[in-house]
């Protein structure tokens, strides 16, 4: 309902698509609509006056002449957007890759006059530095997300599919984000249980996880809790992030996994963020065959939830073995 609502509004969509009112999709259906009734009705009373056929047969080929031009402009417009938009995903494929090197060459050169003429430099010269260089990998970061986000709506996205320790891959996670955590006055506790394994592409399971805890350390106000464990459900393992943070306004809870998209209150009280991590976590954890699912309580908390195949071995006598 609230859909076929926002179709009518045509303004919008005309902003939304960047076209003019009288090319919006919508307008030229609804155009489609009326000019199909009122040649209907014209073609009832011309057959009702004039009581020859070929009449008859003008005023039908002059409707199907119109619906025919009005479906063609139709399909003109939406052949034209999805152009744009592949022109776009293009774009900015292409702008994240020439990003890459310059971006690299920096890394390079920061980490040398940090570690090799960290002598020679005072103590505001090495800030400056050490500014530059995390500067840099936060860049990094937006360009790397950006080239999957790019893969993503391009369906270029490819995954592997590998025996990957999950448990492993949590703990090296969580020591990259361990600075983070510390910084912000955040203590993360993992329930680390046996080795779990799992089939998926290790370093896009990386990323998924440290979106979940990175977003579990940012959006937690002050002094917090963020909690890693494992559970198993069926033929898949649940890794679950949970926090004690400022959670999600429940009437913005539906728009979480959208592109671009942070709520009002981690808008107000933390400033970097893209809305993008989630996005490319969803894609991600979908592609490898698991779920993705929440529950949060603005001012309480929330936990992020994903689920991912475990690595079975077929026995030879049908049974299945995990290891
Ligand atoms: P980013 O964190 O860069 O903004 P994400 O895609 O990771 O992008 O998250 C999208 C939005 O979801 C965030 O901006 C925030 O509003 C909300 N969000 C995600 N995780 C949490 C969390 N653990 N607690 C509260 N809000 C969250």
């Amino acid at each position: 309902m609230i859909r076929f609502i926002n179709d009518l509004n045509l303004k919008k969509q005309a902003d939304d698509l960047g076209v003019k009112i009288w090319f919006a999709p919508s307008f030229l259906f609804l155009m489609m609509g009326v000019i199909t009734m009122i040649a209907m009705t014209a073609t009832y009373y011309i057959s009702k006056n004039y009581d020859s056929p070929e009449v008859l047969a003008i005023a039908e080929c002059v409707v199907t002449a119109v619906i025919f031009i009005i479906g063609n402009s139709i399909i003109h417009e939406v052949e034209q957007i999805a152009r744009l938009n592949k022109m776009k995903s293009e774009f900015v494929s292409i702008a994240s890759h020439q990003l890459r090197t310059p971006l690299s060459a920096i890394r390079w050169e920061t980490e040398i006059l940090l570690s090799k003429f960290a002598a020679g430099l005072d103590g505001r010269q090495k800030e400056a530095i050490e500014n530059i260089s995390q500067t840099g990998q936060q860049m990094a970061r937006l360009v790397n997300d950006l080239l999957d986000v790019a893969r993503i709506d391009q369906g270029r996205l490819i995954l592997k599919k590998e025996k990957v320790n999950l448990t492993a891959i949590t703990r090296e996670v969580i020591k990259n984000v361990l600075p983070l955590a510390q910084a912000g006055n955040v203590l993360i506790i993992f329930d680390e249980k046996n080795p779990a394994w799992v089939v998926g592409d290790g370093d896009k399971l990386k990323l998924a996880i440290e979106n979940f805890l990175s977003n579990g350390i940012k959006y937690t106000l002050g002094k917090g809790i963020v909690e890693v464990s494992f559970s198993e459900k069926g033929e898949f393992c649940v890794l679950s992030v949970r926090d004690n943070g400022a959670g999600i306004p429940e009437s913005q809870q539906k728009n979480i996994f959208e592109k671009f998209f942070r709520s009002d209150n981690a808008l107000k009280n933390n400033t970097t963020g893209t809305g993008l991590g989630l996005y490319i976590t969803k894609n991600i954890v979908e592609q490898s065959g698991g779920k993705i699912w929440f529950q949060s309580k603005e001012n309480k908390g929330s936990i992020f939830n994903f689920s991912i195949p475990i690595y079975s071995q077929n026995l030879p006598d049908g049974r299945q073995a995990h290891n």
